[in-house]
Protein backbone atom coordinates (compact mmCIF):
# COMPACT_ATOMS: atom_id res chain seq x y z
CA UNK A 1 0.00 0.00 0.00
CA UNK A 2 2.24 2.77 -1.07
CA UNK A 3 2.11 6.22 -0.16
CA UNK A 4 -1.57 5.98 1.40
CA UNK A 5 -3.49 9.07 2.86
CA UNK A 6 -5.43 8.35 5.88
CA UNK A 7 -8.88 10.32 5.76
CA UNK A 8 -10.58 11.32 8.51
CA UNK A 9 -13.95 12.56 9.13
CA UNK A 10 -14.74 13.66 12.69
CA UNK A 11 -18.49 14.36 14.19
CA UNK A 12 -19.15 14.84 17.32
CA UNK A 13 -19.62 11.68 18.51
CA UNK A 14 -17.62 9.15 15.85
CA UNK A 15 -14.77 9.50 13.30
CA UNK A 16 -15.13 7.67 9.82
CA UNK A 17 -11.82 7.09 8.59
CA UNK A 18 -10.46 5.21 5.49
CA UNK A 19 -7.16 4.50 4.45
CA UNK A 20 -6.94 5.48 0.87
CA UNK A 21 -3.48 3.94 -1.01
CA UNK A 22 -2.31 5.43 -4.38
CA UNK A 23 -2.82 2.68 -6.36
CA UNK A 24 -5.86 -0.07 -6.80
CA UNK A 25 -5.33 -1.66 -3.37
CA UNK A 26 -8.16 -2.56 -1.00
CA UNK A 27 -8.95 0.63 1.64
CA UNK A 28 -8.60 -0.20 5.08
CA UNK A 29 -11.36 1.76 6.52
CA UNK A 30 -14.19 1.92 9.23
CA UNK A 31 -16.02 3.79 12.00
CA UNK A 32 -15.33 5.01 15.83
CA UNK A 33 -19.02 5.31 17.35
CA UNK A 34 -20.68 6.77 20.31
CA UNK A 35 -17.50 7.93 21.41
CA UNK A 36 -17.48 9.65 25.43
CA UNK A 37 -19.90 7.31 25.98
CA UNK A 38 -19.35 3.82 27.66
CA UNK A 39 -21.04 2.26 24.13
CA UNK A 40 -18.13 3.36 21.98
CA UNK A 41 -17.05 0.83 19.46
CA UNK A 42 -14.84 0.84 16.95
CA UNK A 43 -16.42 -1.38 13.53
CA UNK A 44 -13.29 -1.64 10.62
CA UNK A 45 -13.02 -3.48 7.13
CA UNK A 46 -9.52 -5.00 7.30
CA UNK A 47 -8.12 -5.62 3.25
CA UNK A 48 -10.20 -8.51 2.46
CA UNK A 49 -13.22 -6.72 3.11
CA UNK A 50 -13.94 -8.67 6.70
CA UNK A 51 -15.87 -6.87 9.18
CA UNK A 52 -14.20 -6.55 13.12
CA UNK A 53 -16.10 -4.99 15.59
CA UNK A 54 -14.88 -4.07 19.20
CA UNK A 55 -15.56 -1.98 22.20
CA UNK A 56 -13.82 1.62 22.95
CA UNK A 57 -15.35 2.45 26.27
CA UNK A 58 -14.99 5.66 27.20
CA UNK A 59 -13.17 6.59 24.34
CA UNK A 60 -12.62 10.58 23.23
CA UNK A 61 -11.31 11.63 19.97
CA UNK A 62 -7.68 10.69 21.00
CA UNK A 63 -8.13 7.09 22.27
CA UNK A 64 -10.32 5.92 19.43
CA UNK A 65 -8.08 7.62 16.73
CA UNK A 66 -5.27 5.80 18.41
CA UNK A 67 -7.42 2.83 17.89
CA UNK A 68 -7.77 3.51 14.71
CA UNK A 69 -3.83 3.63 13.72
CA UNK A 70 -3.36 0.31 15.34
CA UNK A 71 -6.08 -1.03 13.02
CA UNK A 72 -3.98 0.05 9.74
CA UNK A 73 -1.84 -3.47 9.80
CA UNK A 74 1.28 -1.54 10.13
CA UNK A 75 1.02 0.85 6.83
CA UNK A 76 2.08 4.75 7.66
CA UNK A 77 0.11 7.15 6.27
CA UNK A 78 2.59 9.77 4.42
CA UNK A 79 -0.17 12.20 5.54
CA UNK A 80 -3.84 12.96 6.75
CA UNK A 81 -6.49 14.05 5.53
CA UNK A 82 -9.40 15.81 7.29
CA UNK A 83 -12.90 16.70 6.37
CA UNK A 84 -13.59 20.11 7.81
CA UNK A 85 -17.29 20.98 7.15
CA UNK A 86 -16.41 24.97 6.85
CA UNK A 87 -13.89 26.72 5.47
CA UNK A 88 -15.70 30.42 5.11
CA UNK A 89 -14.26 32.77 2.59
CA UNK A 90 -10.48 31.93 3.80
CA UNK A 91 -10.47 28.64 2.05
CA UNK A 92 -10.81 27.94 -1.95
CA UNK A 93 -8.72 24.87 -1.76
CA UNK A 94 -7.25 21.91 0.50
CA UNK A 95 -4.74 23.70 3.22
CA UNK A 96 -1.43 22.24 5.15
CA UNK A 97 -2.96 22.81 9.16
CA UNK A 98 -0.39 24.95 10.85
CA UNK A 99 -1.31 26.79 13.71
CA UNK A 100 -2.38 30.16 11.29
CA UNK A 101 -4.69 27.85 9.61
CA UNK A 102 -6.14 26.11 12.43
CA UNK A 103 -6.73 29.58 13.68
CA UNK A 104 -8.82 30.63 10.85
CA UNK A 105 -10.46 27.34 10.88
CA UNK A 106 -11.70 28.11 14.74
CA UNK A 107 -12.66 31.59 13.38
CA UNK A 108 -15.45 29.93 11.11
CA UNK A 109 -16.94 27.95 13.95
CA UNK A 110 -19.51 30.50 14.47
CA UNK A 111 -20.78 29.58 10.76
CA UNK A 112 -20.93 26.34 11.59
CA UNK A 113 -21.21 25.39 15.23
CA UNK A 114 -22.33 21.84 15.38
CA UNK A 115 -19.56 20.49 13.13
CA UNK A 116 -16.18 22.61 12.88
CA UNK A 117 -15.20 22.30 16.39
CA UNK A 118 -15.81 18.21 16.39
CA UNK A 119 -13.64 18.45 12.86
CA UNK A 120 -10.89 20.57 14.87
CA UNK A 121 -11.07 18.18 18.00
CA UNK A 122 -9.76 15.24 15.70
CA UNK A 123 -7.48 17.62 13.84
CA UNK A 124 -6.06 18.34 17.44
CA UNK A 125 -6.34 14.41 18.23
CA UNK A 126 -4.11 13.60 14.83
CA UNK A 127 -1.89 15.93 15.14
CA UNK A 128 -1.02 14.91 18.93
CA UNK A 129 -0.29 11.44 18.18
CA UNK A 130 1.62 12.09 14.89
CA UNK A 131 3.45 15.11 15.25
CA UNK A 132 5.74 14.16 12.43
CA UNK A 133 2.62 13.49 9.67
CA UNK A 134 1.56 16.68 7.39
CA UNK A 135 -2.60 17.10 8.28
CA UNK A 136 -4.31 18.71 5.24
CA UNK A 137 -8.03 20.57 5.71
CA UNK A 138 -10.25 19.85 2.41
CA UNK A 139 -13.39 22.15 3.12
CA UNK A 140 -16.85 21.40 1.91
CA UNK A 141 -17.28 24.83 1.13
CA UNK A 142 -13.80 25.65 -0.94
CA UNK A 143 -15.68 24.29 -4.29
CA UNK A 144 -18.17 26.86 -3.93
CA UNK A 145 -15.53 29.70 -3.71
CA UNK A 146 -15.96 30.24 -7.15
CA UNK A 147 -19.72 31.36 -6.84
CA UNK A 148 -20.05 35.19 -8.47
CA UNK A 149 -21.89 37.57 -5.91
CA UNK A 150 -24.58 37.87 -8.12
CA UNK A 151 -25.20 33.66 -6.72
CA UNK A 152 -23.61 33.72 -3.47
CA UNK A 153 -25.28 37.11 -1.93
CA UNK A 154 -28.71 36.94 0.00
CA UNK A 155 -30.45 39.98 -0.79
CA UNK A 156 -30.30 41.77 3.18
CA UNK A 157 -28.24 44.82 4.46
CA UNK A 158 -25.13 44.30 2.94
CA UNK A 159 -23.46 44.78 6.17
CA UNK A 160 -24.58 41.63 7.25
CA UNK A 161 -22.30 40.10 4.53
CA UNK A 162 -19.44 42.48 5.45
CA UNK A 163 -19.70 42.51 8.84
CA UNK A 164 -20.37 39.11 9.65
CA UNK A 165 -20.06 37.29 6.56
CA UNK A 166 -23.64 36.35 6.00
CA UNK A 167 -23.40 34.86 2.77
CA UNK A 168 -23.93 31.63 0.56
CA UNK A 169 -21.50 29.24 0.73
CA UNK A 170 -22.94 26.10 -0.37
CA UNK A 171 -21.76 22.42 0.85
CA UNK A 172 -21.07 18.66 -0.14
CA UNK A 173 -18.14 20.29 -2.56
CA UNK A 174 -16.01 17.47 -2.12
CA UNK A 175 -18.81 15.32 -3.76
CA UNK A 176 -19.75 17.93 -6.64
CA UNK A 177 -15.81 18.69 -6.95
CA UNK A 178 -15.57 14.25 -7.63
CA UNK A 179 -18.94 13.18 -9.92
CA UNK A 180 -17.98 16.51 -12.40
CA UNK A 181 -14.57 15.97 -12.47
CA UNK A 182 -15.17 12.69 -13.17
CA UNK A 183 -18.24 13.27 -15.44
CA UNK A 184 -15.47 15.38 -17.71
CA UNK A 185 -13.14 12.10 -17.89
CA UNK A 186 -16.02 9.88 -19.49
CA UNK A 187 -17.14 12.24 -21.43
CA UNK A 188 -13.34 14.00 -22.42
CA UNK A 189 -12.32 17.37 -22.15
CA UNK A 190 -13.42 20.11 -19.85
CA UNK A 191 -15.86 21.97 -21.22
CA UNK A 192 -18.83 20.91 -19.50
CA UNK A 193 -21.86 22.31 -18.15
CA UNK A 194 -23.02 20.33 -15.47
CA UNK A 195 -25.99 20.44 -13.31
CA UNK A 196 -25.14 17.50 -10.22
CA UNK A 197 -27.27 16.05 -7.49
CA UNK A 198 -26.25 14.56 -4.64
CA UNK A 199 -28.99 12.94 -2.83
CA UNK A 200 -27.86 11.20 -0.05
CA UNK A 201 -29.48 12.26 3.84
CA UNK A 202 -28.51 15.84 2.87
CA UNK A 203 -28.91 16.93 -0.33
CA UNK A 204 -27.63 19.24 -2.50
CA UNK A 205 -27.07 20.54 -6.33
CA UNK A 206 -24.55 22.34 -7.92
CA UNK A 207 -24.23 24.20 -11.79
CA UNK A 208 -20.46 23.33 -12.52
CA UNK A 209 -18.98 25.03 -15.58
CA UNK A 210 -15.64 24.36 -16.98
CA UNK A 211 -14.73 22.34 -13.73
CA UNK A 212 -16.17 25.30 -11.68
CA UNK A 213 -19.03 25.60 -8.84
CA UNK A 214 -21.19 28.60 -10.48
CA UNK A 215 -24.15 27.89 -7.95
CA UNK A 216 -25.67 25.61 -5.26
CA UNK A 217 -28.75 24.87 -3.55
CA UNK A 218 -27.21 24.94 0.12
CA UNK A 219 -26.54 27.97 1.62
CA UNK A 220 -25.11 30.01 4.78
CA UNK A 221 -26.03 26.36 6.26
CA UNK A 222 -26.84 23.24 4.82
CA UNK A 223 -30.32 23.79 5.49
CA UNK A 224 -31.26 25.68 2.41
CA UNK A 225 -32.39 24.15 -0.81
CA UNK A 226 -33.72 20.84 -1.66
CA UNK A 227 -35.82 18.51 0.89
CA UNK A 228 -33.47 16.25 2.47
CA UNK A 229 -33.92 13.09 4.91
CA UNK A 230 -35.00 15.01 8.03
CA UNK A 231 -34.31 19.03 6.90
CA UNK A 232 -36.76 21.04 5.30
CA UNK A 233 -35.12 22.61 2.68
CA UNK A 234 -36.22 25.79 1.95
CA UNK A 235 -39.22 27.50 3.83
CA UNK A 236 -41.05 30.84 3.51
CA UNK A 237 -38.03 32.96 5.90
CA UNK A 238 -41.49 34.61 7.54
CA UNK A 239 -41.78 31.26 8.72
CA UNK A 240 -39.54 31.74 12.24
CA UNK A 241 -41.71 34.81 12.72
CA UNK A 242 -45.08 33.13 12.41
CA UNK A 243 -44.31 30.02 14.27
CA UNK A 244 -42.84 32.53 17.36
CA UNK A 245 -45.72 35.15 17.72
CA UNK A 246 -48.46 32.60 16.46
CA UNK A 247 -47.19 29.30 18.61
CA UNK A 248 -44.94 30.69 20.61
CA UNK A 249 -41.97 28.54 19.85
CA UNK A 250 -38.56 29.34 20.61
CA UNK A 251 -35.54 29.62 18.04
CA UNK A 252 -34.49 26.43 19.27
CA UNK A 253 -37.60 24.44 18.54
CA UNK A 254 -38.07 26.02 15.35
CA UNK A 255 -34.33 25.19 14.60
CA UNK A 256 -34.53 21.76 15.78
CA UNK A 257 -37.94 21.31 13.69
CA UNK A 258 -36.32 22.25 10.66
CA UNK A 259 -33.41 19.97 11.14
CA UNK A 260 -34.37 16.79 12.71
CA UNK A 261 -38.47 16.80 12.09
CA UNK A 262 -39.14 17.55 8.64
CA UNK A 263 -37.86 16.69 4.77
CA UNK A 264 -39.16 13.45 4.19
CA UNK A 265 -39.82 12.17 7.44
CA UNK A 266 -41.97 15.22 8.51
CA UNK A 267 -43.91 14.93 5.59
CA UNK A 268 -44.51 11.20 5.15
CA UNK A 269 -45.04 10.90 8.72
CA UNK A 270 -43.02 7.75 8.77
CA UNK A 271 -39.11 7.38 7.64
CA UNK A 272 -36.59 9.37 6.23
CA UNK A 273 -34.87 6.50 4.46
CA UNK A 274 -35.86 6.70 0.82
CA UNK A 275 -35.67 2.84 0.89
CA UNK A 276 -38.69 2.28 3.39
CA UNK A 277 -40.42 5.57 1.81
CA UNK A 278 -40.83 4.01 -1.93
CA UNK A 279 -42.07 0.24 -0.49
CA UNK A 280 -44.38 2.60 1.62
CA UNK A 281 -45.63 4.26 -1.61
CA UNK A 282 -45.97 0.74 -3.32
CA UNK A 283 -48.20 -0.30 -0.85
CA UNK A 284 -50.28 2.95 -1.29
CA UNK A 285 -49.22 4.97 2.26
CA UNK A 286 -50.72 9.04 0.90
CA UNK A 287 -47.92 10.42 3.69
CA UNK A 288 -45.15 8.54 1.60
CA UNK A 289 -46.48 9.49 -1.67
CA UNK A 290 -46.69 12.92 -1.40
CA UNK A 291 -42.88 12.95 0.44
CA UNK A 292 -41.72 11.67 -2.80
CA UNK A 293 -43.42 13.89 -4.85
CA UNK A 294 -42.21 16.88 -3.10
CA UNK A 295 -38.56 15.54 -2.72
CA UNK A 296 -38.44 14.74 -6.85
CA UNK A 297 -40.41 17.95 -7.50
CA UNK A 298 -38.37 20.63 -5.62
CA UNK A 299 -35.16 18.55 -7.23
CA UNK A 300 -36.29 19.20 -10.58
CA UNK A 301 -37.27 22.91 -9.96
CA UNK A 302 -33.40 23.38 -8.24
CA UNK A 303 -31.81 21.96 -11.21
CA UNK A 304 -34.09 24.28 -13.53
CA UNK A 305 -33.08 27.04 -11.45
CA UNK A 306 -29.63 26.35 -11.47
CA UNK A 307 -29.20 25.42 -14.88
CA UNK A 308 -29.42 29.69 -15.51
CA UNK A 309 -25.43 29.39 -14.16
CA UNK A 310 -24.49 27.29 -17.23
CA UNK A 311 -24.04 28.72 -20.40
CA UNK A 312 -25.22 25.08 -22.01
CA UNK A 313 -25.88 21.95 -20.58
CA UNK A 314 -23.82 18.80 -20.92
CA UNK A 315 -25.70 16.99 -18.69
CA UNK A 316 -26.93 15.90 -15.48
CA UNK A 317 -25.29 13.85 -12.79
CA UNK A 318 -26.74 12.02 -10.27
CA UNK A 319 -24.93 10.63 -6.77
CA UNK A 320 -25.17 9.81 -3.02
CA UNK A 321 -27.20 7.00 -1.62
CA UNK A 322 -31.11 8.23 -3.56
CA UNK A 323 -29.07 9.29 -6.61
CA UNK A 324 -26.96 6.24 -6.92
CA UNK A 325 -29.81 3.62 -5.75
CA UNK A 326 -33.16 4.68 -6.70
CA UNK A 327 -34.45 4.68 -10.47
CA UNK A 328 -37.94 5.71 -9.61
CA UNK A 329 -36.54 9.10 -8.00
CA UNK A 330 -34.07 9.96 -11.27
CA UNK A 331 -37.12 9.01 -13.71
CA UNK A 332 -39.25 11.27 -11.80
CA UNK A 333 -37.04 14.14 -11.50
CA UNK A 334 -35.96 14.06 -15.69
CA UNK A 335 -40.06 13.22 -16.16
CA UNK A 336 -40.28 17.04 -13.96
CA UNK A 337 -37.82 18.68 -16.59
CA UNK A 338 -39.45 17.95 -20.03
CA UNK A 339 -38.16 20.93 -21.65
CA UNK A 340 -34.56 20.10 -21.18
CA UNK A 341 -35.32 17.76 -23.89
CA UNK A 342 -33.72 14.88 -21.88
CA UNK A 343 -34.05 11.14 -22.98
CA UNK A 344 -33.40 8.77 -20.75
CA UNK A 345 -32.67 4.86 -21.49
CA UNK A 346 -35.51 2.97 -19.09
CA UNK A 347 -33.35 -0.13 -18.86
CA UNK A 348 -30.45 1.62 -17.88
CA UNK A 349 -31.75 3.48 -15.27
CA UNK A 350 -33.10 0.72 -13.64
CA UNK A 351 -29.54 -1.73 -14.06
CA UNK A 352 -27.73 1.06 -12.76
CA UNK A 353 -27.45 0.32 -9.02
CA UNK A 354 -25.14 -0.24 -5.76
CA UNK A 355 -22.30 1.40 -6.81
CA UNK A 356 -22.39 1.41 -10.54
CA UNK A 357 -21.07 4.18 -12.81
CA UNK A 358 -23.00 4.45 -15.91
CA UNK A 359 -25.09 6.55 -19.00
CA UNK A 360 -28.55 6.11 -18.82
CA UNK A 361 -29.84 8.34 -21.62
CA UNK A 362 -30.42 7.29 -25.28
CA UNK A 363 -27.75 9.36 -26.37
CA UNK A 364 -30.37 11.99 -28.33
CA UNK A 365 -30.57 14.55 -25.53
CA UNK A 366 -28.01 16.01 -22.72
CA UNK A 367 -26.50 13.08 -21.03
CA UNK A 368 -27.33 11.23 -18.26
CA UNK A 369 -24.85 10.31 -15.44
CA UNK A 370 -25.15 7.84 -12.13
CA UNK A 371 -21.87 8.85 -10.72
CA UNK A 372 -21.09 6.97 -7.64
CA UNK A 373 -19.42 9.66 -5.34
CA UNK A 374 -16.05 8.99 -3.70
CA UNK A 375 -15.82 11.64 -1.02
CA UNK A 376 -12.43 10.19 0.89
CA UNK A 377 -11.10 9.16 -2.53
CA UNK A 378 -11.26 13.16 -3.62
CA UNK A 379 -10.21 14.33 0.13
CA UNK A 380 -6.77 11.93 -0.76
CA UNK A 381 -6.54 13.08 -4.23
CA UNK A 382 -6.54 16.48 -3.30
CA UNK A 383 -4.30 15.86 -0.07
CA UNK A 384 -1.72 14.80 -2.33
CA UNK A 385 -1.56 17.21 -4.63
CA UNK A 386 -1.26 19.55 -2.37
CA UNK A 387 1.92 17.73 -0.62
CA UNK A 388 2.96 17.67 -4.83
CA UNK A 389 2.75 21.40 -4.81
CA UNK A 390 4.40 22.08 -1.53
CA UNK A 391 7.45 18.90 -2.85
P1 LIG B 1 -25.25 10.21 3.85
O1 LIG B 1 -25.72 11.54 3.35
O2 LIG B 1 -25.52 9.99 5.31
O3 LIG B 1 -23.85 9.83 3.40
P2 LIG B 1 -26.13 8.26 1.88
O4 LIG B 1 -25.48 8.95 0.73
O5 LIG B 1 -25.64 6.92 2.29
O6 LIG B 1 -26.26 9.18 3.16
O7 LIG B 1 -27.69 8.13 1.48
C1 LIG B 1 -28.63 7.64 2.38
C2 LIG B 1 -29.97 7.55 1.64
O8 LIG B 1 -29.82 6.68 0.51
C3 LIG B 1 -31.09 7.00 2.49
O9 LIG B 1 -32.29 7.76 2.28
C4 LIG B 1 -31.27 5.61 1.93
O10 LIG B 1 -32.58 5.16 2.10
C5 LIG B 1 -30.97 5.85 0.47
N1 LIG B 1 -30.74 4.57 -0.22
C6 LIG B 1 -29.75 3.68 -0.02
N2 LIG B 1 -29.95 2.58 -0.80
C7 LIG B 1 -31.11 2.78 -1.49
C8 LIG B 1 -31.87 2.03 -2.43
N3 LIG B 1 -31.48 0.82 -2.82
N4 LIG B 1 -33.00 2.59 -2.93
C9 LIG B 1 -33.40 3.81 -2.55
N5 LIG B 1 -32.73 4.57 -1.65
C10 LIG B 1 -31.61 4.07 -1.13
Amino acid sequence: MQASVLVINCGSSSIKYALIPADDAPRLEGIAERLGSQEARLKAKDAQGEAHEGALAGADHAAALAAIFERLDGHTPVAVGHRIVHGGEHFTRASLLDDEVLAAVEQTSALAPLHNPANLAGIAAARELYPELPQVGVFDTAFHQSLPAHAYRYALPASLYRDHGIRRYGFHGTSHAFVSQRADALAGGNDHGWLTAHLGNGCSTCAVWQGQSRDTSMGLTPLEGLVMGTRSGDVDPGLHAHLHRQLGWSLDEIDAMLNQRSGLKGLSELTNDMRELEAAAERGHPGASLALEVFCYRIAKSLAALSCALPTLSGLIFTGGIGENSPRVRAKVIAALPHFGLDLEDAANQATLRGREGRIDTGLGPQLWVIPTDEEGQIAHETRQLLERQA
